[in-house]
């Protein structure tokens, strides 16, 4: 079952201008904005404009025009934010189990230097 969207998250409250943000791009289906608590030097949210609550929905009911637009944004942003040839890691937290906070599909670009590894082995 996809998952229900909350017209109150941050960043629809940020798409509907209520919060201001730090704009690296817009079109008419993506905007992307730097991070407000970045993780790495360069730390970018690409998020779609219309209301996906994670990845699955997106994947599952977006438009092709949508899909095609919000992955075209992904290198414009690695492009512009100068991560693009040194390397850079997307992210995409989906759900309580990815630990994702905001319930608006988005992913995290980070770079500007070594990510580190992608991910600590569990103890358990
Ligand atoms: P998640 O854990 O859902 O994958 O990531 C949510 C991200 O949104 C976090 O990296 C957090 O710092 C960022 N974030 C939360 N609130 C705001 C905000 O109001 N503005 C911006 N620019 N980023 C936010």
């Amino acid at each position: 079952m996809a998952a229900t969207y909350d017209d109150n998250n941050i960043f629809a409250r940020i798409l509907r201008n209520e919060i201001p943000n730090n704009t690296v791009l817009e079109d008419e289906h993506v905007l992307s904005f730097h991070d407000i608590s970045p993780q790495r030097p360069v730390h970018a949210l690409v998020i779609p404009k219309a209301a996906y609550a994670d990845l699955t929905s997106f994947a599952e009911t977006a438009s092709d025009a949508e899909i095609v637009a919000f992955v075209r944004a992904l290198g414009k942003v690695a492009r512009a934010t100068g991560v693009a040839d040194d390397g850079y890691r997307i992210i995409c937290n989906t759900g309580e189990n990815g630990h994702q906070e905001v319930p608006h599909l988005h992913f995290h670009i980070v770079g500007g230097g070594s990510t580190g590894p992608m991910l600590r082995r569990q103890d358990s």
